[in-house]
């Protein structure tokens, strides 16, 4: 019983059904192996116990009375920007250390509504701004793999929460990458839906146009039930989109024979780890013996463009957004200065990090009146040339198949001194985001021991052939909830 942490979400759930054990007894356990990890991974920036035993009593509840969904009980890790009634959000910034929202974000309505179990919010780079995790002002997480090596960023609390077992599933958030490259480094799966898909009322802000929460869990069955619970329209966001989501679970152990799948020749650069590579090329056999068709000469040419695309619209939107922190109505607020602009200058001086502050100066300056055109009117229209390189492409295949990111995890501090190498590692995930099309990475093998992605891209609002797609390939090769250690 007391390995009750190390289970999927859906073995839980049928764990539950039959009374095997109660959701206060899952959640002890997962709690227990909090304080058996949570020093050494710090995947977490506030726990959340006391409040995860009550819901664990009320989930209780639910099952004894049948009213129990999959995901009532299931003890849960949600990402620190996703904004919580009563429990303190940071966004991993400084800025926000002292912050207890009065309202409750849209996603976490519907995870109260299914009746999971928050464990904690999990730690972050600062605004979800990086790669590692490195940038949150609460100190960096540790992969569960090996704790010198980063976590991928900016959702590594929440990969790592899964894949150290602090937590059965997540919530994190992708705005270039930020769910698909952490569940790539720490071995887990995660899932950026169609942007739209998810409503971003109550998420703290980055770039608005690419900002979305989504799912981390041990497989892919869990990842589509998660994003089953989040996703739907709300009124709230007018970026929400009204199509309805079909059943994801319906996707769920399908053949995948005849499946058309494009490989993207681009996506395999200098850079690419060679253990990455060869286990990417034997993911592509394994679909294959599937009985898919494989296209490995399909080329995507504006792909190089999109990290370029992203760093002006990141920076630029999140420009804007960052504006209200301006220590005013609220967050932490420096009061000793000679006047109103000094008290403003100086609490964004001291409340944001270096990294923020980099993309606040990038922002500002591609949208300032003499760069606007050259800048971001040019990367918007870039945008859409991916756009529609991938509305083409998806004219001819179900799903494209790619890396994750080009590296396993790497060495906590390596790039911390080099901004460039750092977003180099998005490389592979960028392109999905800026077209805004749906995207999950799910393990396919190790390299020297860690964890490799491999990132199933599909055509806007069809998650269906990703989740088939995923699904059978987890089933052929048996890489579902294989945890560290
Ligand atoms: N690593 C990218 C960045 O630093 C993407 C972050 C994200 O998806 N939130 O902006």
């Amino acid at each position: 019983m007391s390995d009750l942490w190390r289970l999927t979400a859906h073995e839980a759930h049928e764990g539950m059904r039959a009374r095997e054990f109660s959701a206060v007894e899952l959640t002890e356990s997962v709690l227990e192996r909090v304080d058996a990890c949570e020093n050494a991974t710090h995947a977490y920036i506030t726990l959340t116990p006391e409040l995860a035993l009550e819901q664990a009593r009320e989930a209780d509840v639910k099952f004894a009375a049948g009213s129990a969904t999959p995901l009532t009980g299931i003890p849960t890790a949600v990402k620190d920007l996703i904004v919580t009634r009563g429990v303190r959000t940071t966004a991993g910034s400084k800025i926000l250390d002292n912050f207890i929202p009065p309202y409750d974000s849209h996603v976490y309505e519907q995870l109260r509504r299914a009746g999971a179990v928050m464990v904690g919010k999990a730690n972050m780079d600062e605004f979800a701004m990086g790669s590692s995790t490195e940038f949150s002002a609460f100190g960096t997480t540790h992969n569960p793999w090996n704790h010198d090596l980063v976590p991928g960023g900016s959702s590594g609390g929440s990969a790592a929460a899964v894949a150290a077992g602090e937590a059965l599933i997540s919530l994190g958030s992708d705005t270039g990458g930020s769910i698909r490259q952490p569940a790539s480094l720490c071995g887990v799966v995660g899932l950026d839906a169609t942007y739209g898909r998810v409503s971003r009322y109550g998420i703290i802000a980055f770039g608005s146009s690419l900002d979305q929460v989504g799912p981390i869990g041990r497989d892919v069955e869990d990842v589509a039930t998660m994003l089953d619970c989040i996703s739907g329209h709300d009124p709230r966001d007018s970026t929400s989109n009204p199509e309805p989501m079909p059943d994801l679970r319906h996707y769920l152990g399908r053949d995948i024979r005849g499946m058309k799948i494009g490989v993207p020749r681009e996506y395999f650069i200098a850079g690419m780890e060679p253990g990455v590579k060869a286990r990417v090329e034997e993911a592509l056999k394994t679909f294959e013996s599937l009985g898919c068709e494989i296209d490995t000469d399909l080329s995507l040419p504006s792909t190089e463009h999109a990290l370029a695309v992203y760093y002006l619209i990141a920076p630029s939107e999140a420009s804007a957004n960052l504006a209200r922190y301006d220590g005013v109505k609220y967050g932490y607020s420096y009061r000793d200065g000679e006047s109103m602009w000094e008290n403003m200058e100086q609490t964004r001086a001291r409340g944001f990090g270096e990294e923020v502050k980099r993309r606040i100066m990038l922002g500002t300056y591609a949208l300032s009146a003499g760069y606007y055109d050259a800048y971001y009117l040019k990367a918007q229209k870039v945008r859409t040339v991916i756009n529609d390189e991938f509305a083409a492409a998806f004219k001819k295949y179900d799903v494209l198949v790619t890396p994750t990111s080009p590296t396993v995890a790497f060495p906590i501090g390596a790039k911390m001194n080099d901004p460039y190498a750092m977003y180099l590692n998005d490389v592979y995930t960028l392109p999905a985001s800026v077209a805004g099309v749906p995207a999950l990475s799910l393990p396919c093998g190790l390299s020297d021991g860690l964890p490799v992605g491999l990132q199933i891209i599909g055509n806007f609002f069809d998650e269906g052939h990703v989740i088939q797609a995923a699904h059978a390939f987890e089933q052929a090769t048996g890489w579902a909830n294989r945890l560290p250690g």
